[in-house]
């Protein structure tokens, strides 16, 4: 690693994946709050941010979209994702191959390790703390910095560069995601992207959205040396 490098990685499709807690904690969150466990139902979260999604959800059940409601379905939620994610049963709720190795060869190198996620923090934590991983990561950017995914990468990035005490011209900033949404909010701060193909989308779609580099899983020879070195 000759460039000081910031990694941000996803999670949902790309750390983990946590067996439909995070789905099934937002429905509970809608049927509490608005009797309407199928808010949600019709559209896919991938890449999209807590907030977006419960935007997206006030909507299609005819609610305004304010502010206020938007945070009292996202404390809802934070309380069911506590309850849910210790339910999944332990062959649904997995790292994805790969993860755990760059994360300590990142880690070695000194490369800043960050989280970009659509997640809030709270619910980053409660996922990520499942299986061991949360104090890996010591900073991020989140779904409570912003809700467009292109300005939350961009905090996590600003993040990362200040751990590195390095102007963020001299830096290399990868995002590893899983989703078209992340490739572009990677493009739009000028970071590069490594997708993995372990949240649904193929590695031709991932492609086409114009992934830097596209690999199976982390775990595929080269793919850690690319991330971090390019
Ligand atoms: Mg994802």
């Amino acid at each position: 690693m000759n460039i000081p490098t910031v990694l941000l990685f996803d999670i949902d499709g790309t750390l983990i994946s946590t067996g439909g807690a995070g789905r099934r904690a937002l429905e509970l969150a809608f049927g509490a709050t608005h009797q309407r466990e199928d808010a949600i139902a019709t559209f896919k979260l991938g890449g999209m941010t807590d907030r977006a999604i419960v935007r997206q959800g006030l909507e299609i059940i005819g609610q305004p979209p304010t502010d206020l409601a938007i945070a009292m379905v996202i404390a809802k939620y934070l309380e069911f994702l506590a309850i849910e994610v210790p339910k999944v049963a332990a062959d649904k709720y997995v790292i994805h191959p790969g993860m755990t190795e760059a994360i300590a060869e990142g880690k070695k190198l000194g490369a800043a390790i960050g989280l970009g996620t659509g997640n809030m923090k709270d619910g980053a934590k409660i996922k990520l703390q499942r299986v061991g991983l949360y104090e890996s990561f010591t900073f991020g950017g989140f779904g409570d910095d912003h809700e467009m995914r292109p300005e939350l990468i961009r905090r996590g990035a600003q993040r990362g560069v200040k751990h590195l005490r390095v102007p963020w011209t001299e830096a290399r900033v990868v995002v590893i995601g899983d989703t078209p949404h992340d490739i572009a909010a990677a493009h739009a701060i000028e970071a590069q992207c490594m997708a993995v193909c372990t949240g649904g989308f193929t590695r031709q779609q991932l492609t086409e959205a114009g992934a830097d580099w596209v690999f199976e899983t982390l775990a595929a020879p080269g793919a850690i040396d690319v991330m971090l070195d390019g």
